[in-house]
């Protein structure tokens, strides 16, 4: 089959001016790519046992439940704030202007299992740092990060020294 990164395009000037994003849709529109997609997670897994599957708003949801499935895991939503009914633990980062914040159930795991964290992208690595953070002052072990894009000149790996970090396709 075709490379992976042949299903991840280039958007120049979204979501503004300057920023070349990286759209995976493509890939999810494709049953085989995601099928290797999921494969590659499972490998880079190597057999670490998770008890849970973070996955980050909004695109982290989608390979964060394929891969809960596939690993006899739960999977546990982090969303923007305001989003979740139950009642909910934050943790707050920064970004370029301001800041932004992400939001967990409190009774979404117990302290001690093993968490796998996914998203999408990688770029500076704020928003996975801040989930990192948030499952630890929960008392979960960070077994992994995964994330099907890494921007390998953002550093956002250097941002979360100490975590083991996997990525599919680095740029
Ligand atoms: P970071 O906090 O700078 O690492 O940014 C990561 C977050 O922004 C992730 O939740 C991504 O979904 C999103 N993101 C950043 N750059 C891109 C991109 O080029 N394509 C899709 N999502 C992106």
């Amino acid at each position: 089959m075709k490379d992976l990164k042949e299903f991840v395009r280039d958007i120049p000037d979204f979501p503004k001016e300057g920023v070349v994003y990286k759209d995976i849709s493509p890939l999810l529109q494709d049953p085989e790519a995601m099928h290797r997609a999921v494969e590659l997670f499972l490998e880079k897994l190597d057999g670490i046992k998770i008890d849970k599957v973070i996955g980050i708003e909004a695109r982290g949801f989608f390979f964060a439940t394929l891969l809960a499935e596939k690993l006899n895991a739960g999977f546990i939503p982090l969303r923007k704030p305001g989003k979740l009914p139950y009642k909910t633990i934050k943790e707050e980062y920064a970004l370029e202007y301001g800041t932004d914040s992400l939001e967990i159930h409190e009774d979404a795991f117990e302290r001690g299992e093993k968490i796998l964290i996914h998203d999408d992208v990688l770029a500076t690595g704020g928003t996975a740092l801040a989930a990192c953070k948030l499952v630890e002052r929960m008392g979960g072990e960070i077994a992994q990060c995964d994330f099907l894009v890494e921007l390998e000149f953002l550093n956002g790996r250097e941002k979360l020294k100490g975590y083991q970090i996997e990525s599919l396709l680095k740029y």
